[in-house]
């Protein structure tokens, strides 16, 4: 038997009696803090009801000004849902300003149908995603699924619990810094525990 088998067994101990630990990973799936800034009332009520369908935690700001103040204080979002043509400030100088502060945080822009231009913008000022007006809430909902899986699957995304480390990302685990050496199929029972 290989050496790091009794590491195995140490993780999968750990793994047992990480009350919670379930629960803590699906938390990590659908506790997400979304932003939704957007001036058409019944297009952000929709938004709202759809994200918080998915156990997201949903904010929504109604101007370009509120929302570029409340991403200049509040580092706490997963993503952001930007309405290009917003009161106040235009959703481009919102997401420029978001870029200049050094923030990696998910942007998906909404633009107008015909805004060809706007949407090219959007991208160079460094948005990730786009839906162009109107659009089924559908697609916007996997959309959003894909940019907070890119998102978790970020260097961030480290479990622990005792000695044991479990880096979903690289599906690398350690004890007290001792690599454990999954086989292809263990990566995925510790997920699954
Ligand atoms: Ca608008």
């Amino acid at each position: 038997m290989a050496p790091q088998t009794g590491h195995l067994r140490d993780a999968m101990h750990h793994l047992r009696h990480a009350r919670g630990l379930r629960s803590i990973i699906n938390r990590r799936e659908t506790n997400k803090r979304i932003l939704i800034a957007e001036d058409d009332r019944v297009l952000a009520d929709g938004l709202m009801r759809a994200l918080r369908g998915t156990g997201a935690a949903v904010d929504h700001l109604a101007s370009g000004s509120e929302a570029d103040a409340a991403l200049m204080t509040n580092r706490e979002f997963d993503l952001l849902i930007l309405d290009l043509g917003l009161p106040r400030m235009h959703g481009l100088e919102v997401l420029r300003n978001l870029r200049a502060g050094g923030s990696s945080l998910p942007v998906l822009i909404l633009t107008a149908a015909d805004s060809v231009d706007e949407r090219v913008k959007g991208l160079d000022f460094g948005a990730d995603d786009y839906m162009a007006k109107p659009f089924s809430l559908q697609e916007l909902e996997a959309r959003v699924r894909a940019l907070l899986r890119r998102r978790m699957g970020g260097a961030g995304d480290v479990i622990r619990h005792g000695p044991l480390v479990y880096e979903q990302a690289g599906r690398v685990a350690s004890i007290e810094g001792k690599m454990i050496d999954l086989s292809a199929r263990e990566p995925g029972l510790l997920e699954v525990l």
